[in-house]
Parts: C-alpha cells; structure tokens; sequence
C-alpha cells in the first residue's frame, strides 16, 4: 500500500505538537505505512516515536513557499501516496493549497476527523463559522487535508528512527526571500498549540490591562488570545487574535474575560473543549457557549482568579 505522507515541522530540533498531531492521525487512519517530510534530518527520531517508518528530508532551512513546494511535490513524486497530511499550521496551510495545484488534486482544509474507506478520503470540516460540519471526501490521488490543531491527540507507538531518505538539492529561484523572522516574546506559546488559552476583549478597557491576563496565563500554563476589537485597537499583535480573522483554535480550556461573544470569535473558539467566561453582562452572547459562566468584573475576578491558581500549585 502507497501509505500516508506528512508534512512536519520542526521547534528546537522536536517535531511540533501539531506535527506530532497529523503524524498520530496518519497512523491511526490505516491507509498504510506513514512516512514524514522534514527540512531537518533530526526529526527522525521523533517521526519514529509517532509512527513514521521513513523521513523525507530536503536540507532547505527556513520556511519559504517555493522551496517546500518544490521539495515536497518530490517526496510525493518518490513515495506515491494515498494521502498527503498537513498540520494546520500557517505553513501548513500555505503549502497545502500550492500543493494540491501543482498535483491538479483535491485538498480538504482544517479538518478535525479524518477517515479512510473503500480507498478513499473522508473529513470532516467545521463550516459557517462553526455552526455545522461538512462531510467531504476527497477522491483524487494523492488527497491532501489539513489537520486542525488539537483536534487530533498525540500519541507515541514508540517506533526507532525512521530510515532517512534525503531529497535532491533544489535550482529553483524563488520570487520571495526571507527577510527577518520575530521569535514571539520567550515562554509565549503561540496559541494553535496552546491547550489552554485565556483571552482578553475590549472590557479589559486598555493595553496595560492586558497584564492580567498575561498574569492569569503564565500562572496557568497557557497562552493569551485576544478578541479582534483589542488587536484593532493596537492592545495586542494580530498573532493572537481568535476568530474568523484570527486563528481557530481547540484548546482544552479557553478563558474569555470582558469578551462578548461576537459570532466571528466564536467562530475561532467554539470547538474548545471547556470554555469558561467572564462576563459583566450576563446577556452576554459568550455564556451562550460557556461551560462555566461567571457574571462579574473581570478587574476584580480575574486577578483573585491568578491568585488562586499560584496557591494551588504552591499547596
Ligand atoms: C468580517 C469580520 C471579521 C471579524 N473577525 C473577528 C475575529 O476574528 N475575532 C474577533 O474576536 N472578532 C472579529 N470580528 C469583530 C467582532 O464582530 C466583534 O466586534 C469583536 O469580537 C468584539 O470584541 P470584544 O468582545 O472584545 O468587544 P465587545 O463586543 O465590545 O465586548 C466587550 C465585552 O466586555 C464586557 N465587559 C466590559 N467591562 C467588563 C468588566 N469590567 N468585566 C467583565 N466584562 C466586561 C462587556 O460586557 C462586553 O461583553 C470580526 C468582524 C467582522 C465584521
């Protein structure tokens, strides 16, 4: 059987959790062996642990949309598989579509269940902003989807390296270089990864008060997001926006404080697996997906709120 081919990336030298993520879901599809692509040979060891028996490696450095391309239509080209999975990462989403028209084949984006029958492609993909789901199916060869971050769990099989096979050196010359890449500030995870993430809205009422949530997060372990009212207004960079226009995330718990609840946020937040608010106004459209709602001033709950969760990990 032709098998399953993901792309992968790479923090530190460790396969990404969103990697680690579409790897477990290519495994468990049973659609035959797994192999991985990568731009560095020290992602074997951890394609291996996830179940992947090869490791496609092009020594390109830095992400850019030519060069992988290039690279990965080559890896498709020597392996032939049924299926071609991405982490629906930026780069990942980038790549997927560029792919799938180089390959004239078909591509499922942002996927969160993934199924294969009779040789076929089934995903599912959240739509209207999260209010239903399309069943798609995918019946070119190889099929491409996206895999929505969390949505898959991460499970190691405990495999030894996978045998690595490395792509050609590259003539290509791409239109765009890169010109400076920004680390986000240390111990900021980004937050398509985060499992737990605590968001701020416009009743934080300014910048500065973005404090407390960043509070709130760090003593938590998790990430800040932030609604688009708050990033329009300048209290926060676009990389941690949640929404239509921002970033769909799934952590397993998503605080919103002082944000109402706007569909386009929900759009971004509603697939959380708990969701707890923080809301003066109890009409509120985000108790409307709450788990746990708590009606009060954020200026007074969210700070007792830190404090509490200090005490607990020092008790
Ligand atoms: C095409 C399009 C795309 C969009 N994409 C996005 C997107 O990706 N993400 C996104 O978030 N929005 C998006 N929006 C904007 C969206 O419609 C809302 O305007 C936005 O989400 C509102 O942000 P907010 O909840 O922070 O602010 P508001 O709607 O102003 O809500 C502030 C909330 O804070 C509460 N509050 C005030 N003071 C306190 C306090 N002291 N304690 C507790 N609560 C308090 C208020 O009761 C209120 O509910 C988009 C809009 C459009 C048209």
């Amino acid at each position: 059987m032709p098998g399953v081919l993901v792309f992968t990336e790479t923090k530190d030298g460790k396969l990404t959790k969103t990697s680690r993520e579409a790897l477990s879901a290519a495994r468990k599809l049973g659609a035959g062996d797994v192999a991985a692509f990568s731009n560095e040979r020290g992602a074997a060891d951890d394609a291996g642990r996830y179940g992947a028996k090869k490791l496609f490696v092009a020594s390109i450095g830095p992400y850019s949309t030519e060069t992988y391309a290039a690279a990965l239509e080559q890896a498709v080209a020597k392996m032939q598989p049924s299926i071609l999975l991405l982490g629906g990462t930026s780069n990942g989403r980038d790549l997927a579509p560029r792919i799938a028209a180089r390959l004239n084949v078909g591509v499922a984006s942002d996927v969160d269940r993934l199924e294969w029958t009779n040789g076929k492609l089934r995903a599912r993909r959240p739509v209207y902003s999260g209010k239903a789901f399309a069943t798609v199916e995918v019946s070119s060869t190889p099929a491409i989807a996206t895999t929505r971050p969390n949505a898959f769990p991460a499970e190691e099989v405990g495999g030894g390296p996978a045998e690595v096979v490395e792509i050609a050196a590259l003539s290509i010359q791409p239109k765009a270089k890169l010109i400076e890449t920004k680390i986000p500030e240390a111990g900021e995870l980004t937050i398509a990864e985060a499992d737990i993430i605590v968001s701020g809205g416009r009743g934080l009422k300014e910048a500065a008060n973005f404090s407390l949530i960043r509070d709130l997060a760090h003593a938590i372990g998790g990430s800040v997001g932030a609604s688009r009212a708050t990033v329009d207004a300048g209290w926060i960079d676009h990389q941690h926006q949640v929404g239509q226009t921002g970033r769909v995330v799934s952590p397993n718990l998503y605080i919103a404080a002082g944000v109402s609840g706007a569909i386009q946020h929900l759009a971004g937040m509603s697939s959380s697996k708990h969701i707890v608010a923080i809301n003066r106004d109890p009409e509120a459209p985000i108790f409307r997906v709450a788990d746990l709602g708590v009606v009060g001033d954020l200026f007074k709950i969210v700070p007792a709120l830190t404090e509490e969760v200090k005490k607990a990990k020092t008790g």
